[in-house]
């Protein structure tokens, strides 16, 4: 461990924390939603017993302790309160100068508990001269909620974005960074743009990370100060964000993402927070990182983002540029060759090889000569294609289906969707089929939301709907959900649900209701879960007359303007779940007189909260508003999880399709079906981190070291020489120790020890010419014991090290020393990416054993890990005497990596071993010189392979 310092990843059993994923594996989508859930579930599950969770059984002892929650929270408004008089009286200037006095404060060991009525006080006042809302006092108990690490569950309409405001602001004292994480970029500016004067008065910064562009919040100079206003505005009369056309921009000033990053405070999304984490981990140069260290998240429409979108895990990859046309080239040439003539093989062994007649055969057909010398990709594509036409069949070992190629698996039978061969072997089955061929693409970096959400110091989260959830939240993240309550009492009707036996019955009755409140000027909005439900619904308005906007969360910043008018008067829009969202719905003219905003559910969803989450565009800030679902019997989730005691009812009484029931039977069957399945996908998900736990903990030890390395190798470091020569301290004890080890393994019995093969295997540290090997050789030979060829050995290191450091200069070798291990680390982490996820699709199986699936795979798991840390090590004493500086201008290799902070580039000689190795470890490079890790070379027993070894031991 000399060279990466201590690890503390000692048992994989120790982290019990949990969290949850689910892997992409189970990520699933589109029409047969449910059904393809559940005979997941099944496929899954059936081997290890799932239970179903009871989850919400606690609702009614919880409504207690909230109110007690509720209670704690009042002498905090009252706090609050009791400076608003003074504030008032403040200038402008001295509103902003208390930010400074509040940072001395804190650095003067005030806490921000102590802080908190004075700042949010601030946040209230500065609110109130600048965008016109002054925080209620349900919004100042929110803001508190989620100062304290919490949820805070607030209806739709609530304010939740200026609640944001009072946290935001108390926590960026610490000048520490607070990220505000929205669902999309349009909402990330908005919010930004919206809440900036009330930061900017109080002279905090802001920032926002977008997609591809960052900003910093910049008040137009063009528009007149708001400074000493009085904007005593009715918030009935003040304009929606949409209404201000803001969220386009017009207030930000593009900057570098480090400088938003920067700024006091930082609006973006949840992908583009957990994408700059794991670019960050993949820089060269520590100046390249972007974020600052994770300090303090508010998550607004927190379940979406922890419980419905941490199905997919954010994934940088990169995809293989190979052109597909080759497979098929290559496919065509195996069918030209002939058995025994041509190619040989040995089913036992699984082996198939060409002969001398069918290289040269392929040769002419390819008109290239010599094509082990001088197409090795070929060759090796060839070699894959000969194998898939010899060795794999089809319906036995692959099936057909569907246009894509399915692996069977050898020992159950079962279908393995998704999986694929490695090494291009898939590919050249994909040409024999004559099946469109997939792209390999190489993960480079993986996080889920719920592990990238956890590197925060302190994360809280804000949505309507959290209650339903509140016991994966509290399980899986520590989070606590406060249910503050509304600021007025809520009057909104939400109606029975009406049950068809058909879905055509169901779409008439929905048209229906949407047709006579049209008629009357009574503005609907209607849910559907997916965005062909929306299309269907769409046709059907139109054929009845009734014009309607259509929205299908395409085009965020649009729809945005589109569904802020969704109350107004005569309005229809329908929309998919998450079209729109985040935005405000403000009634027109008249509107409440005819009974506010009418929303239709055409289906109910999987999961209640999602349902709630419909309802709750309606009846905002005390609004009139109706809700109603509407459900057919060939629904999903009727079908599948609960329509039995409907249909028997709808049987019985031989009820004929359009006339609906609606009794509260519906409604509890559906309930019960929705927290089955609710209680199914939180298990799963809570499964999965379980088994997402074993990489984090190996994901955040490869980042702290690599980290660490470019901390220490980084030239502008103030502790440089310090930190350098820890660096290299580093790097020469790996190296004894790689020395020690090589001797060590060498003694026989009673002191003697095998010289020849010493000397192979330190040739391979250092590469000597033939001469200097014999000479070598000699004097191993000549030494009396084992321990004196190690002091001998170790010697000569330090020698060549110094030798090329007065070469290269120290600096330039300083720079080498992190390049080689930075690179190391990064090359064999990728590839252990892949080797951890063949692990995990391969322990499945295990568990038809009797074995536990999770036990075999995080004992495994940390067996490789021990491995790859070892490997780490060992790699880079191996290369770090093989790299040599060549100028600028040097024909590139392959194998030539620049950096972009030198004026040099590195280049890796290729180096090759004496000998096959008389023991190759798995990781080890393959001895044949195919560039290859040893078990991935595949090439083993193949000609190629051999060819190789014999020119490199020519
Ligand atoms: P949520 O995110 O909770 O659904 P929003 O943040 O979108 O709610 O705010 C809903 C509406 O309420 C916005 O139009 C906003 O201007 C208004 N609003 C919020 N808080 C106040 C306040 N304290 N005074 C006046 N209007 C407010
Ligand atoms: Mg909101």
């Amino acid at each position: 461990m000399a060279i990466l310092g201590e690890f503390e990843y000692k048992n994989p059993g120790l982290f019990e924390e949990s969290g949850v994923r689910v892997t992409p594996a189970t990520i699933i989508t589109g029409p047969n939603f449910l059904s393809r859930v559940f005979s997941k579930l099944l496929l899954d599950y059936s081997h290890s017993c799932a239970k179903m969770v009871p989850m919400f059984k606690l609702l009614g002892s919880l409504l207690d302790s909230n109110e007690r929650e509720v209670k704690k929270l009042l002498p905090i408004v009252e706090a609050t309160n009791s400076h608003e008089a003074d504030y008032k009286k403040l200038s402008a200037a001295k509103l902003k100068a208390l930010t400074g006095t509040f940072r001395k404060r804190l650095e003067e060991g005030e806490t921000l508990d102590e802080l908190l009525p004075e700042a949010f006080a601030a946040t209230r006042e500065a609110a109130r001269r600048t965008i016109g809302q002054r925080h209620f006092d349900v919004q100042i108990m929110g803001g508190a909620v989620l100062h304290s690490g919490r949820i805070a569950e607030m209806r739709t309409g609530e304010g939740k974005t200026l609640v944001a405001t009072l946290p935001l602001y108390l926590n960026a004292l610490e000048e520490k960074g607070v990220h505000l994480v929205t669902v999309n970029d349009y909402l990330a500016k908005r919010d930004a743009e919206w809440m900036g004067p009330i930061f900017h008065a109080l002279g905090v910064s802001v920032g926002v990370i977008n997609h591809e562009t960052s900003f910093v919040f910049d008040p137009n100079p063009q528009t007149p100060s708001t400074e000493e206003t009085e904007m005593t505005m009715d918030p009935k009369d003040s304009l929606s964000p949409e209404q201000e056309g803001l969220g386009v921009g017009k207030f930000l000033r593009a900057v570098s993402r480090k400088e938003a990053y920067l700024a006091d405070i930082t609006y973006g999304t949840n992908n583009e927070f957990g994408f700059d984490y794991l670019r960050d981990n993949m820089v060269q140069d520590i100046h390249d990182m972007v974020q600052r260290s994770l300090n303090f998240a508010i998550v607004d429409e927190v379940d979406s983002i922890l419980i419905d979108e941490a199905r997919t895990p954010l994934i940088i990859s990169q995809q293989a540029e190979e052109s597909t046309e080759k497979y098929y080239d290559f496919a065509k040439i195996i069918e030209k060759l002939e058995l025994e003539t041509d190619y040989v093989v040995d089913e036992k062994m699984k082996a198939a090889n060409l002969t001398e007649i069918g290289i040269s055969k392929i040769e002419r057909l390819t008109g290239v000569d010599n094509l082990y010398e001088k197409d090795f990709d070929s060759i090796h594509h060839i070699e894959e294609a000969l194998k898939a036409k010899t060795l794999f069949l089809k319906d036995r070992d692959y099936i057909v289906k569907d246009g894509e190629v399915v692996i069977v698996d050898e020992f159950t039978g079962r279908l393995m969707p998704g999986r694929r061969y490695s090494e291009g072997l898939h590919q050249a089955i994909e040409a024999k089929e004559g099946v469109e061929i997939q792209r390999e693409s190489q993960t480079l970096a993986t996080i889920s939301f719920q592990n990238y959400f956890r590197l925060y110091s302190k994360i809280a989260g804000m949505t309507g709907t959290a209650d339903t959830s509140a016991e994966e939240f509290h399980k899986v993240y520590k989070l606590d959900v406060v249910i503050i309550p509304t600021n007025k009492p809520a009057v909104r009707d939400d109606l029975p649900d009406s049950a068809y036996k058909t879905d055509r019955a169901k779409y008439e009755a929905i048209i229906e209701d949407i047709n006579d409140r049209h008629k009357k000027g009574q503005p609907v909005l209607v849910g559907t879960t997916s965005i062909e439900k929306n299309e269907l619904l769409g046709d059907l308005l139109k054929r009845k007359g009734v014009p309607h906007q259509l929205l299908n969360a395409k085009n965020h910043l649009k729809e945005a303007q589109i569904i802020s008018e969704a109350g107004q008067k005569g309005a229809v829009t329908l929309a998919t779940n998450i079209a729109g969202r985040g935005v405000d719905i403000k009634l027109g003219e008249g509107v409440a007189k005819l009974g506010g905003l009418h929303v239709i559910g055409s289906e109910r969803h999987e999961a209640r909260r999602i349902d709630n989450q419909l309802r709750g565009r309606s009846g905002r800030q005390g609004d009139p508003g109706s809700t109603k679902f509407y459900v057919s019997l060939q629904d999903d989730i009727m079908r599948l999880f609960g329509g039995d005691a409907v249909t028997g009812v709808m049987n019985a009484f031989k009820m004929p399709d359009n006339v609906p029931i609606e009794a509260g039977l519906v409604s509890r069957a559906i309930e019960g079906a929705q927290s089955r399945v609710e209680g199914h996908n939180f298990d799963i998900r809570k499964r999965v981190v379980e088994y997402d736990d074993v990489m984090n903990k190996q994901r955040e030890i490869i980042y702290s070291m690599r980290k660490e390395i470019l901390e220490l190798g980084d030239r502008q470091n103030p502790n440089k020489e310090e930190a350098q020569k820890e660096l290299q301290e580093r790097l020469t004890s790996r190296i004894s120790d790689e020395v020690d080890q090589l001797v060590t393994s060498s003694v026989g019995e009673a002191e003697t020890f095998d010289a020849d093969r010493i000397v192979n295997e330190f040739n391979t540290i250092i590469p000597f010419d033939e001469a200097s090997k014999k000479g070598l050789l000699e004097k191993v030979k000549a030494e009396a014991n084992p321990d004196k060829v190690k002091d001998f050995l170790s010697e000569i290191t330090t020698q060549v090290y110094t030798q090329r450091e007065e070469q290269f200069g120290s600096e330039l070798m300083r720079e080498i020393e992190k390049l080689v291990m930075v690179s190391v680390i990064d090359t064999l982490w990728i590839s252990h990416l892949d080797d951890i996820e063949e692990l995990r699709e391969g322990v499945g199986l295990r568990g038809y054993a009797g074995k536990d699936p999770l036990v075999e795979y995080k004992s495994e798991a940390f067996r490789m890990f021990e491995q790859l840390v070892d490997s780490i090590d060992h790699e880079i004493v191996q290369r770090i005497y093989k790299i040599q500086v060549q100028p600028q201008q040097a024909t590139p290799t392959n194998q030539t990596t620049t950096t972009s902070s030198s004026s040099s580039a590195f280049q890796a000689k290729p180096t090759p071993k004496l000998k096959a190795a008389d023991k190759v470890g798995r990781n080890d490079p393959c001895p044949c010189g195919s560039g290859l890790k040893y078990k991935k070379c595949g090439l083993v027993n193949s000609q190629t392979h051999q060819e190789h070894l014999a020119k490199v031991n020519a």
